[in-house]
């Protein structure tokens, strides 16, 4: 599964990604205890009293009432002698449960409470008995598991769809089942639906009927095991875009309307599934691989097998293509195919095993077609992801202390584990590490697995004994945090290196055992030495001919860490100026920041920011030249705002023009706005224009509210300015727009600002809490961020209703942050009124015992 902020640019690629990342998880608390959600006692592996073998689902959709009539016949081997079996099943109505074997067959008693359907056997049913059990029960509108996507007043124009969606553990939701990956069996979906439809499910399409009534009929068979977390059915009205890999059909589907967009981001598809087969060595696993486009889907994409579900909003225009791909998602979830599909995690807690793998998989894809460089940017990225989660919450990355299965889909198992399988490769070397994947995966398909898996088939592989790194990556929490000092003996020709670990080891974060790399460099000229750290300090002597220029430490950013490494302006403007590495020259641009008065490091960032090969070099000494109001930094920044080839570049150099209030940057401003072709870059030059220009823009930013975008940023960043500006003559025109028909998001994003603008309407606040309800997600998000902001007491209910109803962890916490915070905020209003009217009681006191003092006879005279 692949959470939505994966779906904005990738890191570094601007601030809408960090936006983003924010709404998804909340940074800005410190939790109050240091682990996180992952502080239980430690759970076991979920017991089993039977093996699934197959199951075959009968499912009966009406779209008009949003009910399902549902039969699932089970077969089953029991693991023990029983009398009684229970399913995992919730908040679905069962009507009859009938047992089959060879000796009986008939009806049985039932129980259904609490997500646990309890099936009586008629007797004692002795261990290794294969049984058929079949349930025949309804759905009525469901809040989980089956989504349907419906035109209602909200959205009078909606496309007619519905999805599923069971990872991790809302199978129970849709079918009975034995819901917990550890569990594999062979599937068949036989779906009935409007004739105007289709369907798309796991497997093949073993037919497909009319059965009158304009209805039709869809038999899906899933015939290699899975588990029950990646049965899918997806139906509504559907255009393909049809490639081939060989024989395998490689088809995606998008709404109808919608096949000019489907090669921007789906055309690399069979690349990626060519270069995983060969990579992995076991070849592409399922009959056929098909991607599919919905709305009002919660999450970026979940790897079904066969049949992966993506959000519509992967889909996007030549304009949005500029600054966004689909190409990380859709490799994420094809890499799931083999990982997490063929090879699944045996419990949550080993849920890197599919995650970190598709993470770093689809990394690898990037290596492969964009070259290590951007693969590298990425992987740095994703470094600096877990770092801040770090700062939440620590874990070991294996962990059966989580909360709940939900929790475990974190930046641990993500972006953290995606950069533990680089350091496992680049300790390894290329081909032993293939050799270990290709074991791996050969012994495993079809199988539940665990780490140990994975450790022993790399050490049967390779000879390599793997304990210490599995360890101390997997079983360990944290990274090492080290501190680098160097000094040259020029007598001795000798240069010394002292690296000490200097996080703190304790029972969760261990001493860690590195190989790693230095450069030493003299201007152009540079070495590359090896070296172990396996101690908290230790200190390596290297002949070096004359007194280098520059120590780096990892220059290719290889290891996961956190360095200190005191160095001389000198030395950095030598790294930004000589490193062939693009972690080092980023890094030394945010150090040489802080002196960005000194004329030589100004004159290094201005070049960096014009002609670094990187674009996030010179996107990072872009964001430096706001630190400073030079005439030679603007001219640069106006220059890159016009100029840059990279969309990235000429947004942040947009950003950073913010601070400068002079013509040369408003016209730059007014120019990107009118006509770059990247719709970030306008709406980032909107944003900055607002800062330097507030008195011309009102009338530009009222006409930017009706030009579209890809995710409506143009809109949004013109909304924030008139809110920015408290342009209380924006309110007619904006509520005006209200009556047009919009789509949902940007009739939020308008709401949003009429409230910001008026937040004593109660008519806007209405409508902003309505947002709370809404079916898509991205509109909830932002209507809790909105009502956080305002602070309004009547907006907790509202929210407490969202909370009960709401899946994602991530939002979960930003509701509890939301509510926290308009608590906070009307304390403080009540404990500010409190302390003014203590106050006002004080002065009315002394202003008695004033008026007492002066009408005392006995004062008189003094
Ligand atoms: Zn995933």
């Amino acid at each position: 599964m692949l959470h939505l902020c994966k779906l904005a640019p990738r890191f570094g690629s601007l601030l809408g990604t960090l936006a983003l990342l924010l709404i998804a998880t909340p940074l800005l608390a410190q939790p109050a205890s240091r682990s996180g959600p992952f502080a239980e006692a430690p759970r076991s592996l979920r017991s089993r009293q039977f093996d699934q073998l197959h199951l075959k689902l009968e499912l009966d959709f009406d779209f008009q009432t949003q009910s399902v009539s549902a039969k699932a016949t089970h077969r089953i081997k029991l693991f023990e002698s029983l009398q009684e079996i229970s399913f995992d099943a919730a908040e679905m109505k069962i009507k009859r449960v009938e047992l089959k074997s060879t000796e009986t067959t008939g009806q049985c008693k039932f129980e259904h409470r609490a997500a646990a359907l309890r099936v009586e056997l008629p007797n004692e049913v002795a261990k290794d008995t294969e049984l058929e059990i079949q349930v025949v029960y309804e759905i009525t509108k469901p809040k989980h598991g089956i989504h349907f996507v419906r035109p209602d007043e909200e959205e009078p124009t909606s496309l007619e769809m519905l999805w599923t969606q069971s990872e991790p553990e809302y199978a129970r939701y849709w079918f009975p089942c034995f819901d917990h990956p550890s569990d594999r069996l062979t599937s068949e979906i036989i779906a009935t639906v409007p004739t105007k439809f289709v369907t798309l499910s796991n497997g093949i399409l073993v037919e497909k009927k009319e059965i009158g009534e304009g209805r039709t009929m869809w038999h899906w068979s899933q015939q290699q095991s899975h588990v029950a977390y990646l049965l899918s059915i997806v139906a509504g009205d559907f255009e393909i875009f049809e490639q081939k890999y060989g024989d395998l059909p490689v088809q995606s589907y998008v709404p109808r309307g919608r096949l000019a967009d489907a090669p921007r981001s789906f055309e690399k598809t069979p690349a990626m599934v060519d270069f995983f087969s060969k990579k992995i060595g076991v070849g592409y696993p399922w009959p056929k691989y098909t991607q599919i486009c919905v709305d009002e889907y919660n999450w970026g994409g979940m790897e079904h097998t066969s049949a992966t579900t993506l959000n519509l909003g992967t889909l996007h225009d030549e304009r949005a293509h500029l600054d966004v791909s689909s190409d990380g998602l859709v490799a994420h979830e094809l890499a799931h195919q083999w990982w997490g599909d063929l090879v699944t995690c045996k419990d949550w807690a080993e849920l890197w095993l599919n995650e970190s793998f598709a993470t770093y998989f689809a990394n690898l894809w990037t290596e492969h077609d964009l070259g290590p460089v951007e693969a590298t940017w990425e992987r740095y990225g994703d470094g600096q992801s877990y770092l801040q989660e770090d700062r939440r919450y620590r874990r070991p990355i294996v962990t059966y202390r989580y909360r709940d299965p939900g929790a475990m889909f974190d930046r641990h198992s993500y972006p953290k584990g995606g950069r533990v399988l680089h350091m496992l490769r680049e300790e390894l070397g290329e081909e032993n590490f293939w050799r270990g994947i290709k074991r791996y995966c050969e012994l495993n398909q079809h199988r539940a697995v665990e780490t140990a898996d994975l450790r022993i088939a790399m050490e049967e592989a390779t000879g390599r004994g793997l304990t210490w790194f599995f360890d101390q990556w997997a079983m360990h929490g944290g990274h090492p945090e080290l501190t680098i000092t160097s000094d040259y003996d020029s007598t001795a020709k000798s240069l010394e290196i002292t690296i000490k670990q200097t996080q703190k080891v304790d029972e969760l974060t261990p001493l860690f055992k590195l190989s790693a790399e230095i450069e030493i460099g003299t201007g152009s000229e540079s070495s590359i030495r090896k070296i172990t750290i396996d101690k908290a300090e230790q200190t390596f002597h290297f002949d070096v001919a004359s007194r280098p220029t520059r120590v780096v430490f990892d220059p290719r950013d290889v290891l996961l860490k956190v360095v200190t490494h005191e160095r001389s302006n000198d030395e950095l403007l030598d790294v930004l100026a000589h490193s062939q590495h693009i972690i080092p020259r980023h890094e030394a641009v945010a150090s040489l920041e802080q002196q960005i008065d000194d004329q030589d490091v100004l004159a290094a960032l201005v070049k960096a920011a014009k002609s670094d090969p990187f674009w996030a070099v010179r996107m990072r000494a872009a964001e430096a030249l706001a630190k400073t109001s030079s005439e030679e930094a603007r001219k640069v920044l106006v220059d890159l705002v016009a100029s840059d080839p990279k969309s990235s570049v000429r947004r942040m150099s947009a950003s950073s023009l913010a601070k400068y209030a002079h013509d040369e940057a408003r016209a730059a401003l007014r120019s990107a706005i009118e006509k770059d072709p990247s719709y970030e870059v306008a709406a980032t030059s909107i944003r900055s224009l607002v800062k330097i220009d507030a008195k011309q823009c009102r009338e530009l930013l009222l006409a930017s509210c009706e030009r579209e975008s890809h995710r409506d940023v143009i809109l949004k960043a013109a909304v924030d300015g008139l809110v920015e500006l408290k342009d209380q003559s924006a309110i007619t025109p904006l509520a005006a727009m209200l009556d047009k028909p919009l789509a949902s998001p940007r009739r939020t994003a308008i709401i949003i600002a009429l409230a910001k603008l008026d937040p004593t309407s109660d008519d806007v606040m209405t409508k902003l809490e309505k947002g709370l309800a809404s079916r898509r997600s991205e509109v909830r998000r932002a209507s809790i961020d909105a009502v956080a902001e305002l602070g309004q007491l009547r907006s907790i209910k509202p929210l407490e209703e969202l909370r009960s109803r709401e899946e994602r962890r991530a939002t979960i916490e930003s509701i509890d942050e939301a509510i926290g915070k308009i608590r906070s905020a009307q304390n403080q209003n009540s404990e500010l009124v409190k302390q003014v009217e203590r106050l006002q009681k004080e002065t009315a006191d002394l202003q008695r015992k004033l008026e007492k003092i002066g009408s005392n006879p006995e004062n008189k005279g003094e």
